[in-house]
Order: C-alpha cells, then sequence, then structure tokens
C-alpha cells in the first residue's frame, strides 16, 4: 500500500536506501494487521491485587502463541519462562564482529483500569472521518473533536474495540509490530542487521514488568520498547518518582472521658491534607516539566493514620525539594496537635531514564535517523510518568520508548491506525541496518 516512503538521504548509503525501497515495495506484505487483530482477542489484563507472577495466568496465553509463532517463522530459540517473559533471538547476518545486540521489547499486560475481556476489533478500512459509532454501546463515540490526532489519520485503516472494552493496543500494536518486523527480517536475508533480542513482558501496566527479567540471560546491549503513541514520537526521559509514606500517631482514650487526653489522627491528617496547595505542585495544576506532590491514599482511625504520597520531577534533585517542603507543612501541623507524633518515609520508586542515556546519546540519536529513513517526522517527547524502560536503562540496557500508533490508551476510546503500526515496523527495519551500519 505505502511502501514507497522511503527515501535517500546524503550522505547514507544511499546505494543501500535505493535497495531496501525495492525490496519492501516489490516483496514484503505487512502481517501487523492480522497479528494485532488476533493479539487483542486474547484476555490479558493484569491484576493489581495478585501476588502471583505473572499477576494473571492468561497472560501466559499471549506468550505460548508469541513463542508458537516465533518458531514457525523459524527463530528457533524462543521459549517463555516459568515466569512468562517470551524471549527469542533472530541471529546476525552481519560479516561485522562488534554490531551491537538490540533487545526490542513490548509488554503483553493490558491495563485493569478498563475491561479486556472478550475485546472485539473492527476495522474501519479507509476511515473517511465520521464520527465511529461503537455498536455494543452507541453512547460511545470516537470523534476527532475528542480526539484530535485522528484529523491527520482520515484515509487510514483504523482499528477500535466494540463499545464494552478497551482495545489492548497499549501494548499489542508494540507486540504486532515486532512480530511483523521479525517476520520482515527472516523474509528479507540481505538485510544485514546484527543479533537482534526480542522481549516480551507481562504486568508492565501494574508497575511490575520487570520484576523477574533476566538481564544476563537477554545479554543486550541496548534496548527500545515499543509503547509510545503518535507517529514519531520518541522518548528518552521519563519522570524521577519517589514514594512517601507519613505515618500519624494519636493517642486514643475512651471518647467520654476524653477531655485533654484524646489526640484523633484522622484530625492530623486531615488538617495536613487540607495545608497542602491546591494551585501548585499537585498533577491537577501541573504540565510539561513541572513536577508534583500528589497524595495517592488515606487510611487512618482514631490511634493512627497513613497518607501515601507519590513525588514526581524529571530532576531527581527536586525531589528532595518537594520532601523537605512536605516534612516542614507536617511540623507546622503537628505543632498544632500536642501529643501528636509522625513518621516520615521515603522509598526510591525509578530514576528518569535521560541520566543514563545521555551517556549513550546515539542510542536515541539513530531511532531519530531510523524514523527519518523510514519517512516519519521525528517528535522527541517527554514521559509524565515512568515506563519499564526507565527501569531497564538502570539495569544496564539503556531504553529509549518508540512509538506504536497506540491512542486513547486505557479506555474504551482507544484506537491505532494500521499506517501507524506500519510505519513502526519500517522504523525497526532502517533502525537495525544503522546498528550494523555503524559498526566496524
Ligand atoms: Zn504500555
Amino acid at each position: 500500500m505505502r511502501h514507497n516512503i522511503y527515501s535517500a538521504k546524503p550522505g547514507i548509503h544511499s546505494e543501500k536506501r535505493t535497495f531496501t525501497f525495492k525490496q519492501n515495495k516489490m516483496d514484503y506484505q505487512h502481517t501487523v494487521t492480522k497479528r494485532f487483530l488476533d493479539y487483542v482477542q486474547i484476555d490479558t489484563t493484569a491484576d493489581p491485587l495478585s501476588n502471583t507472577f505473572p499477576s494473571s495466568m492468561k497472560q501466559k496465553n499471549l506468550a505460548r502463541l508469541l513463542v508458537e509463532e516465533l518458531r514457525t517463522m523459524g527463530v528457533q530459540d524462543a521459549e517463555m519462562d516459568e515466569w512468562g517473559y517470551v524471549y527469542a533471538t533472530i541471529p546476525s547476518n552481519s560479516g561485522k564482529k562488534n554490531v551491537p545486540v538490540i533487545c526490542l521489547c513490548s509488554h503483553m499486560d493490558t491495563a485493569p483500569d478498563c475491561s479486556g475481556t472478550d475485546v472485539k476489533p473492527i476495522l474501519h478500512k479507509a476511515w473517511d472521518g465520521a464520527p465511529i459509532v461503537l455498536p455494543d454501546d452507541p453512547e460511545q463515540v470516537i470523534t476527532v473533536e475528542k480526539h484530535p490526532y485522528l484529523k491527520e489519520r482520515i484515509g487510514d485503516d483504523i482499528i477500535t474495540a466494540s463499545g464494552l472494552t478497551l482495545l489492548g493496543a497499549d501494548d499489542k500494536a508494540g507486540i504486532a509490530i515486532i512480530m511483523d518486523f521479525a517476520h520482515f527480517l527472516i523474509n528479507n536475508p540481505t538485510i544485514k542487521h546484527g543479533d537482534v533480542r526480542i522481549l516480551f513482558t507481562p504486568d508492565e501496566e501494574i508497575g511490575r514488568g520487570v520484576e523477574h527479567l533476566d538481564v544476563a540471560k537477554l545479554k543486550a546491549d541496548y534496548a527500545y520498547t515499543l509503547d509510545g503513541g503518535p507517529l514519531g514520537s520518541i522518548e528518552d526521559e521519563t519522570f524521577s518518582a519517589d514514594g512517601v509514606t507519613i505515618e500519624i500517631h494519636g493517642i486514643s482514650a475512651h471518647p467520654g472521658y476524653a477531655k485533654n487526653k484524646m489526640v484523633n489522627a484522622i484530625k492530623v491528617a486531615s488538617a495536613f491534607i487540607a495545608a497542602l496547595p491546591l494551585n501548585e505542585w499537585s498533577p491537577e495544576s501541573t504540565a510539561n516539566r513541572e513536577g508534583f506532590v500528589h497524595p495517592v491514599s488515606v487510611d487512618g482511625g482514631l490511634e493512627k493514620a497513613a497518607i501515601n504520597f507519590i513525588i514526581r520531577d524529571h530532576q531527581t534533585s527536586k525531589l528532595a525539594e518537594y520532601e523537605t517542603w512536605l516534612k516542614k507543612i507536617l511540623d507546622e501541623v503537628l505543632a498544632k496537635f500536642p501529643g501528636a507524633t509522625a513518621d516520615f518515609s521515603v522509598k526510591e520508586q525509578y530514576r528518569n531514564m535521560k541520566e543514563i542515556l545521555q551517556t549513550v546519546p546515539f542510542v536515541t540519536d539513530y531511532a531519530i535517523e531510523a524514523m527519518k529513513r523510514a519517512g516519519v517526522t521525528p517528535k522527541p517527547t517527554i514521559i509524565r510518568g515512568g515506563t519499564d524502560g526507565s527501569r531497564m536503562s538502570f539495569m544496564n540496557l539503556p531504553c529509549p520508548n518508540i512509538f506504536t500508533g497506540e491512542m486513547a490508551i486505557h479506555s474504551k476510546h482507544e484506537y491505532v491506525s494500521v499506517q501507524d503500526m506500519e510505519k513502526a515496523v519500517k522504523t525497526l527495519v532502517e533502525l537495525l541496518q544503522i546498528w550494523e551500519e555503524k559498526a566496524d
């Protein structure tokens, strides 16, 4: 359909580019759509309340299918381990010795925020821009007004769910893209590349995606997650994150005889929360590079109350500033309740992956170059959150995040453009060639 998007860039092996173009145009049929439609119908909802790993065993159903498909393609070492991770290798076909091993990673689970059971994907071919009424719940209408990104996708093939569930493009778009890419590489042996390690993880959505990841077994030098949104987005910067727990201790007494004795921890906690500013340092009042201090839960009684905060900023040093500020407010409140005491504890959650990626800037630069070669305009973006890539970056595996086209994620309006997914596949084909070209 749209294979004529490769363009020769001055100074970069233009002979080879022309060749790639012909290969794609003449020989290659994408398999990404068929795969995507299959994968989203397998329920892989993560369970945040579970103590098992993976959190829901049904995630292994998708893992098993992926292993089978990879083996059928000829990826002989494809395997699922006891935790449900899928590992596979496409061996190098380069004569060069020092091509870095590149890992491509996506997550198999879907978010528990919205049902992922009985997903019925609908393909809207050459979508004309008219509102998409989802048939199983006609109240769910996807429009360009609500989803401005769709304005630029008119004419694309758009995939949605049917109204009762999320779609699961997050992150089955990433999985389908990597699988189509693997299929392409195996069927086009003239395209030179180093070892490619494929990794599919469970439980990313509940923040446990790397819990049992075996980095030593993975043996990759650099990685990319395929879990980004809009066409061209490339993310190499996340928040840095701490969790803060404040435990307030009151003094209990029989309420009938409590005068001058009782100190109610609930009231201390309420006063403390009321003392937090509303118009700054909150998720609801910050954007772009502004960080925040965010109470996420309160749990308490007369004697003891606990408040949990998440603290976020792109600049790690700012986290300590927020924490000092929280302590100051806490001390002021405690002074008004003689007898009340509090424990303040900080737990590191994750760190901005930019701290690692800026030491190896070529990892992001090659992805940007790959997009340009694939005819995609790169859009470097920062993430106001974390990814498995931020954790992997600190596990000696620098890992930016590449677009997949997944949009309106974790909702019944979730959608993806087939053409965006195909461009992500092309980007990967270019990316692996760039790594090979740059090696000695
Ligand atoms: Zn995701």
